[in-house]
């Protein structure tokens, strides 16, 4: 049974209810976790703030970075057991585990190295007067994160918040949160002062509703679906206070006639299958010239057909998903497809030796899907992949920004030139060009347009979004 961290310490939550771990491959609760409570949230706040205002806000910025790279070198000595809870508890396989450890790792590295680099600036004002801007804390931050990469979300999230001095409440998602309450016990490991890290495990609609309302949080950074991420953002304006939204994606590939398909094939494939589809930044929509759409899609179905399901430990292409929910969502996709008579190009399959009562689909690849389609435009949020034709550069363009997302983008071709114009013309906010960067990339700024949100994690942008600038002026005579 798992306890809620607050104010340094492992305590139970004001109700006595619980909710059950369930292992994706299996199907079957292994554990618990505390239903926290509004009262709990606020307990979290109140030590949030009293950390915020004593022994956290007080230490030197090279001191609170030291204490992030701590916590960096812990995640990354334990990332065989770090990685072992995150599979099981999201049923992704192995080596991606493995990874996801040590990018989380990466970000208490990178934003512990960068807790005492962000400088002000002096602005030339009249002449009797010296001006600065320094940049402060907001002062409590909440962050509500996905079950899809808790513990990388936890390091995107928490650590620059915690750089620029923020204390931090952290609601994560009720299907996947023991690695999460691990990074917890290494804060304490770590040496960093009570209340600075809390951690409230519970609902969405009942923890992370009160934490969106807290009026004792200052910023709010959500990652997830856009329906709630406009909930968070409504309940952000009853306090008045920032939000950053990281939600959710539709991403195209762009594949010109000239692109270098061996290339491209591989990180194709592997943009959707990876975390069985349930990435925002999937690459799920893979728009092909029409002069080779024949030819790619008979290579492009090859490779898809040895994509293989099964469990963490068989350490396949996929695991399960993540829930019964998210599996009927998924197989709702595919079934709408099939019926609407889009062509199924090519199936993965689900290995023998998969255990029985797990959340496992085949992965699936679709095309020509026909642009008006719902799985042209819709976020399925698993190892669906749809392949669309277009006739020339404008209409690549046209089609690649027609959805209601904009969070990631790719371009293949050989033509320079056109790598920019392309790169330019797409609504989105990462391009990446002959390569698709799903994860990781924990230096680069990162986030979408439309409705795949607004504000900006990773890179020093972070730093920015987490942090105030105040402007001192200082009027000194002649
Ligand atoms: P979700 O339903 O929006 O949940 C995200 C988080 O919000 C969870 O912690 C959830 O808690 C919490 N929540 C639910 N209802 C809430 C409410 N009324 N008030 C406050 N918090 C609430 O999303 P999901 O289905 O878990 O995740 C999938 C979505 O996230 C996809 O759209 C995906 O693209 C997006 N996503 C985006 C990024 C990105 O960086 N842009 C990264 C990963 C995922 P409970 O789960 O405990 O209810
Ligand atoms: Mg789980």
């Amino acid at each position: 049974m798992q306890k809620l961290f607050i104010d340094g310490r492992w305590t139970e939550a004001s109700g006595d209810e619980t909710i059950p771990v369930i292992d994706p491959s299996t199907g079957q609760a292994f554990d618990h976790i505390a239903r926290g409570t509004a009262a709990d949230i606020d307990r979290a706040v109140r030590a949030a703030q009293s950390a915020q205002e004593g022994a956290w806000g007080k230490l030197s910025a090279a001191e609170r970075g030291r204490t992030l790279l701590r916590m960096s070198d812990l995640i990354a000595a334990r990332r065989e057991e770090l990685a072992a809870i995150e599979a099981r508890d999201t049923g992704k396989p192995m080596a991606t585990a493995r990874t996801d450890i040590e990018v989380a790792a990466r970000y208490f590295e990178f934003y512990g190295g960068a807790a005492d680099k962000l400088q002000g600036e002096v602005v030339p004002f009249l002449r009797d007067y010296h001006v600065v801007v320094v940049r402060e804390p907001h002062g409590v931050t909440g962050h509500i994160i996905p079950w899809n990469y808790p513990a990388q979300m936890v390091g995107r999230s928490l650590a620059p918040a915690l750089a620029m001095g923020n204390a931090v409440v952290l609601k994560p998602a009720e299907d996947a949160c023991l690695s999460t309450l691990k990074i917890a016990d290494i804060a304490l490991e770590a040496g960093m002062p009570a209340g600075a890290l809390n951690v409230v495990t519970g609902l969405g609609e009942e923890a992370g509703t009160a934490l969106s309302a807290h009026p004792g949080v200052s910023l709010l950074s959500f990652t997830g679906s856009p329906q709630v991420g406009a909930l968070v953002q409504k309940a952000a304006a009853e306090n008045c206070v920032k939000v950053v939204l990281e939600l959710g994606g539709k991403s195209p590939q762009i594949v010109f006639a000239d692109a270098d398909l061996e290339l491209a094939l591989p990180v194709i494939v592997r943009a959707i299958v990876q975390n069985a589809g349930q990435t925002c930044t999937a690459g799920s929509r893979v728009l092909v010239q029409q002069e080779i759409y024949g030819d790619f899609v008979e290579r492009l179905a090859a490779r898809f057909s040895k994509v293989r399901v099964g469990s963490p430990q068989m350490n396949l292409d996929c695991g399960p998903l993540i829930n019964k929910q998210q599996l009927e969502r998924v197989t709702g996709y595919i079934r709408h497809a099939v019926d609407t008579k889009v062509g199924v190009l090519a199936k993965g399959l689900l290995a023998d030796e998969a255990p029985s009562g797990g959340y496992f689909v085949e992965p699936t690849l679709f095309g020509p899907v026909p642009r008006d389609h719902r799985l042209a435009r819709e976020e399925v949020f698993g190892p669906v992949l749809s392949v669309m034709p277009f006739t020339d550069e404008a209409d690549a363009v046209q089609l690649a920004n027609a959805t209601d997302y904009g969070l990631l983008a790719a371009v293949w071709t050989r033509d320079g030139a056109r790598q920019t114009r392309v790169a330019k013309r797409l609504r989105c906010g990462q391009v990446f060009i002959n390569c698709y960067g799903a994860g990781g990339g924990v230096e680069l700024p990162f986030g979408g347009v439309k409705k795949s949100g607004h504000g900006r994690e990773k890179g020093f942008m972070a730093l920015e979004e987490f942090s105030v600038p105040k402007t001192i002026v200082q009027f000194h005579g002649e």
